[in-house]
């Protein structure tokens, strides 16, 4: 039997254990806090569930426009993070019961590489050493932190820390508008925190699609949240009962809490990477090639820790990918092309493929059609009107290279531009098939249709 061990039981960890257990492994897991990893406890489970109150309330703010007068509505935060907590125990326990019952063994401690052909694992009850033919490291990342505001758990907070808080602040400073400081000043805002958004760019969400960034300012910004735009912050002091933050231009913004969401940096320290040879980016990311083999024989990375693409979609087909290699199954190489992602703010914004900054650097020669939620009778009917659709095709064979949805459940709509985009499927195909009468859906095939037969370069209608 194959000996394998994993260092990291998040998705990249997780999900490549199952396959290894699959194909006849002798899979051992080695996990220091908790199966799910970040993922599960700390980050995308926790963050989603909040957002899942969030979007009840911005429902209800908006019910306004429909007729519906819902007024007297309060948020219990205490109760909110209670249930956000008891979600992410209950999903680890799901995790680790169904690799128990697959026959991976799970040991609860801290691994470190022996050179590239066993690990060690600190555990409760000693150091025990692991022979491994195939060891995967799925070690993840943590919130980056600033020098001069370190996280004290109760007002300086990074993003693990926001569920310890038992009732809503009274006025929230976010720190980062990337997607965490996005996702966490809309839903804050949603749940009627006054939020100050400190935003080191023109425009928040600056890695995302510019249109698509535009609309949320203007919601945000429209809706009562205050930004900060082209401001860095420096450091964050507790005051009596609150915070400030200084900026690098000497200006102070008060607050009674603060986030701090300014990226994050991957745990590849003491795992004796440099001892068994293993390359690191200048980043401290683990080095990989597109099946997830690092620069050492035998040992695979997966997931944050290697930098491709902070999502747990991308973490755990990475493992997968890894486990498929080194046990000789079947394996097709990572196609980064194909990642949908979104971003859950309020409106949601998806996207797929090419975007539009490496067709505006001309790197792919694309034709784009962009159609306004606003001219949707779907999104009419329900008071919506932020958002749009857009699809890029190749000029001349029409073949649909990618997408972006801003919109409510724009993390859903995307799956029809993540499929045309897997499979290669052209604008006309794309409009043939039916959607249903009214649906926000029917705003991509007419965007098919927009893109049948013209040749030429970017066209963007609005
Ligand atoms: C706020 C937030 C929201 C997010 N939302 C989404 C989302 O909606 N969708 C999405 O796709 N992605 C989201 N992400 C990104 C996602 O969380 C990560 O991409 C994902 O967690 C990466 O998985 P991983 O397996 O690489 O690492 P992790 O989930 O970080 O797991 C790594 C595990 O390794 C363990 N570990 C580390 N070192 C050792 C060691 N030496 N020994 C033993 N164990 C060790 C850690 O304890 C941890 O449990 C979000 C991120 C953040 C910060």
């Amino acid at each position: 039997m194959t000996d394998v061990v994993i260092i990291g039981g998040g998705p990249g960890g997780y999900e490549a254990a199952l396959v290894g257990a699959q194909l006849g492994g002798n899979v051992t897991l080695v996990e220091r806090r908790g199966l799910g990893g970040s993922a599960v406890l700390t980050d995308v489970v926790p963050s989603k569930t909040l957002i899942a109150t969030a979007e009840v309330m911005t429902s209800i703010r908006g019910a306004g426009n429909l007729g519906i007068h819902a007024s007297g509505v309060t948020v219990d935060l205490g109760r909110v993070n209670e249930r956000v907590l008891e979600l992410a125990l209950r999903q680890s326990a799901d995790i680790t019961s169904r690799l128990r019952g697959e026959g991976i063994r799970i040991l609860d401690g801290t691994g470190r590489l022996d050179g590239t052909e066993a690990v060690v694992a600190s555990t409760p009850d000693g150091e025990e050493r692991l022979p491994a033919d195939i060891i995967l490291v799925a070690t993840g990342a943590r919130p980056r932190e600033l020098p001069e505001a370190r996280p004290d758990g109760e007002r300086i907070l990074n993003w693990t820390q926001m569920y310890s808080l038992r009732t809503l602040p009274e006025r929230l400073i976010v720190v980062g508008s990337g997607v965490t400081g996005a996702e966490f000043a809309s839903a804050y805002h949603a749940l009627g925190v006054d939020v100050v958004l400190v935003s080191s760019r023109h425009q928040v969400l600056p890695g995302e699609d510019a249109d698509a960034g535009r609309v949320l300012q203007q919601v945000f910004e429209s809706s009562g949240m205050t930004i900060l735009s082209r401001a860095r912050a420096q450091a964050a002091r507790r005051t009596g009962d609150g915070v400030v933050v200084t900026l690098s231009d000497g200006r102070t913004v008060e607050g009674s809490h603060v986030l701090v969401a300014v990226g994050a940096v991957p745990n590849t320290e003491e795992l004796g990477l440099a001892e068994a040879g293993i390359a690191l980016a200048p980043s401290g990311h683990i080095t990989v090639d597109k099946v997830s083999r690092t620069s050492a024989r035998g040992v695979y990375a997966a997931g944050d820790c290697t930098g491709v693409f902070a999502l747990a979609s991308v973490a755990a087909m990475q493992g997968r990918i890894a486990m498929w290699h080194a046990l000789g199954d079947a394996v097709s190489p990572l196609d980064l092309r194909t990642v949908s992602a979104n971003v859950f703010t309020a409106p949601e914004i998806a996207t797929v493929g090419v975007g539009q900054a490496e067709v505006d650097a001309r790197l792919v020669a694309a034709r784009a059609v962009m159609l306004p939620l606003g001219s949707n009778a779907r999104a009419k009917m329900q008071g919506l009107s932020d958002g749009f659709v857009k699809v890029f095709c190749l000029p001349t064979t029409g073949i649909i290279i990618g997408g972006v949805v801003v919109a409510p459940n724009a993390g859903e709509l995307i799956h029809v531009l993540a499929l045309a985009v897997a499979s290669k499927i052209t604008v006309d195909e794309l409009a043939q098939a039916f959607t249903v009468y009214p649906s926000l859906s029917g705003s991509i095939a007419e965007a098919g249709r927009r893109l049948h037969g013209r040749d030429g370069e970017t066209q963007t209608s609005i």
